[in-house]
C-alpha cells in the first residue's frame, strides 16, 4: 500500500485551533479528526445523540431522494422549499463563515479548488472558487447515508487538490470551524472522488464518523487530560456514554491504548505493528489509533463490507447495536450502494 501523508495545519478563523489532518491512503478510506482549540469552550447542543440512548439519532426519516433531489436546483423559485437536509440549494447562503483561501486550510500541500456553505444540512452557496460534478456527487453519497438531520452539523463543504509528491494521497479530511467544535468542515480530494468512487462513498462514511464522534455530546473539550477516565485524545475527553469511550473499552483494553500516543498523527506505519499483532482491525492505518480504528470499521459496516476476520465482525455486530448507526447502512442499501468489497489490507 502506498504510504500515508500526515499534514498539521491551522484551522480556520484565527482562533489557533489546531487541525490535525489525518492522511488517507490511496485505495483505502480517507481520514481525517479535527482538534479544537485546548482552551476552547464547549457550547450547548441541542443534539443530544449516542449521549443518552435512543435520542438523536434514530429520530430522523431515511429519504434516500433527498440525494436525487439535489438536482432540483433550478426549481423555478416559485414555490419556497423547506429543505429538509442534505439537498443542494445554491440559493442558501450563510456569513458566519471564513472561506478564504487560506481560511479554508490551503497549505503547501493541499489547494482548495471549491467551497460551498453548508446550510441547515443542505449544500448551499459557492463561496470559493467554481463548482462541478465531483463536489455534488461526493455531496449527494454522503447525504445519501447520512441522516438529514445530521447534516446540520456541517458548515463547510470543499474540495481540493493535493500535492502527491509527498508520497502519499489525502483522500478527505475534517476540521473544526469553532473551538466549542460544534460545527464542522469536510474537504474532499476531488481527483481521488473522481478516480475511485467505491473509495469515495468509503470516505465519506469514514469521514462523517469522525464529526459525529466529536460533537460536543461526545466529547468535552473543556477536560484537562489527568481528570479524564475514558480516552484523552489529545483535543478532548471523550464522555462517558460516547461511542469513543466505548469503543475504547471494549476494542482498546489490555493496554492497547496506553501504546497510542494521542498527540502523535494517526499514520499507517504507527498502526502497522498493532494491525501485525491483531485481526480485528480492519488494515493497518485502523490500527493508528481507536478514532481511525473507528472510521474504517464504520464505513466497513456502512457498505456492507464483508468481515474478513471473527474480529472484525465483533466490531461490525457492535456497531450494528449502537442506536442510530444503522440508520447509516439501512440508508446505503436503500440507495443501492454497496455492498463493497473488503479491500482492507489484512491485520493479524
Ligand atoms: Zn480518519
Amino acid at each position: 500500500m502506498p504510504t500515508v501523508t500526515l499534514m498539521v495545519t491551522q484551522s480556520k478563523n484565527a482562533l489557533r485551533a489546531v487541525v490535525l489532518l489525518t492522511a488517507c491512503v490511496l485505495l483505502a478510506t480517507a481520514c481525517g479528526i479535527s482538534e479544537g482549540d485546548l482552551l476552547a469552550g464547549i457550547a450547548p447542543r441541542d443534539n443530544t445523540a449516542f449521549n443518552n440512548g435512543n435520542d438523536g439519532f434514530d429520530a430522523a426519516v431515511p429519504d434516500v431522494d433527498d440525494a436525487g433531489a439535489a438536482f432540483g436546483l433550478d426549481q423555478g423559485g416559485a414555490v419556497p422549499v423547506q429543505l429538509s437536509g442534505g439537498q443542494v440549494d445554491l440559493s442558501l447562503d450563510r456569513f458566519d463563515i471564513d472561506c478564504s483561501d487560506e481560511g479554508l486550510g490551503s497549505d503547501d500541500t493541499v489547494f482548495f479548488a471549491v467551497a460551498h456553505v453548508v446550510v441547515d444540512g443542505n449544500l448551499g452557496a459557492l463561496c470559493f472558487g467554481e463548482s462541478g460534478p465531483t463536489l455534488i456527487r461526493s455531496w449527494e453519497t454522503l447525504a445519501a447515508i447520512t441522516p438529514p438531520d445530521q447534516l446540520r452539523d456541517l458548515g463547510l463543504f470543499g474540495g481540493f487538490e493535493a500535492d502527491d509528491e509527498t508520497g502519499g494521497t489525502t483522500l478527505a479530511f475534517v476540521n473544526t470551524l469553532d473551538d466549542a467544535g460544534t460545527l464542522f468542515q469536510m474537504s474532499i480530494n476531488l481527483a481521488e472522488a473522481e478516480n475511485y468512487p467505491d473509495e469515495l462513498m468509503l470516505t465519506m462514511a469514514h469521514e462523517f464518523s469522525h464529526i459525529f464522534t466529536a460533537t460536543s455530546p461526545q466529547i468535552d473539550r473543556f477536560a484537562e487530560p489527568r481528570d479524564c477516565n475514558t480516552y484523552y485524545n489529545g483535543e478532548g475527553c471523550y464522555t462517558d456514554k460516547s461511542v469513543m469511550a466505548e469503543w475504547v473499552r471494549l476494542f482498546w483494553g489490555n493496554g492497547l491504548i496506553d501504546q497510542v500516543d494521542p498527540d502523535q498523527e494517526a499514520t499507517v506505519d504507527s498502526g502497522e505493528q498493532r494491525c501485525a499483532a491483531n485481526p480485528s482491525f480492519f488494515g493497518a492505518y485502523a490500527a493508528s489509533n481507536p478514532e481511525e480504528d473507528f472510521a474504517e470499521a464504520f464505513s466497513a459496516y456502512v457498505f456492507d463490507v464483508p468481515a474478513a476476520t471473527n474480529e472484525q465482525e465483533e466490531k461490525l455486530a457492535w456497531i450494528h447495536t449502537q442506536p442510530g448507526l444503522a440508520e447509516f447502512r439501512d440508508r446505503s442499501i436503500a440507495a443501492n450502494l454497496g455492498p463493497l468489497d473488503n479491500n482492507f489490507d489484512p491485520c493479524g
